[in-house]
């Protein structure tokens, strides 16, 4: 079951001939998410004013474009991965009580 978001991203991609290895979608994710901690540094001032933190709805568009991108690349199902991971987590509060890995250590 691929989610409905992947294959809009895959069909993009399809369209505009913008396929690229997945290790470039990485970095592309990664200079993304990079964006989303510069406004957020910025906008609290290093974490000094977390109150004043701005998230920027577009760079989070561009960073989840991204994070589809790669799992198509990827030939991963992103509904799928994301599924497990929340099983995991729900998993690990009942065995520990937190969703942390370091908690069931
Ligand atoms: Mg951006």
């Amino acid at each position: 079951m691929t989610d409905d978001r992947q294959h809009r991203v895959a069909a993009f991609l399809d369209a505009h001939e913008l396929h690229a290895p997945p290790a470039y979608r990485l970095l592309d994710l990664a200079a993304e998410v990079g964006e989303l901690a510069a406004d957020a540094t910025k906008s609290s001032e290093y974490g000094a004013r977390p109150d004043d933190l701005q998230v920027n709805r577009d760079e989070l568009g561009d960073a989840l474009f991204c994070l589809y991108a790669l799992a198509d690349e990827l030939d991963v199902d992103a509904g799928a991965a994301l599924e497990e991971s929340i099983a995991k987590y729900e998993a690990r509060i009942d065995d520990a009580g937190a969703p942390g890995s370091d908690a069931t250590e």
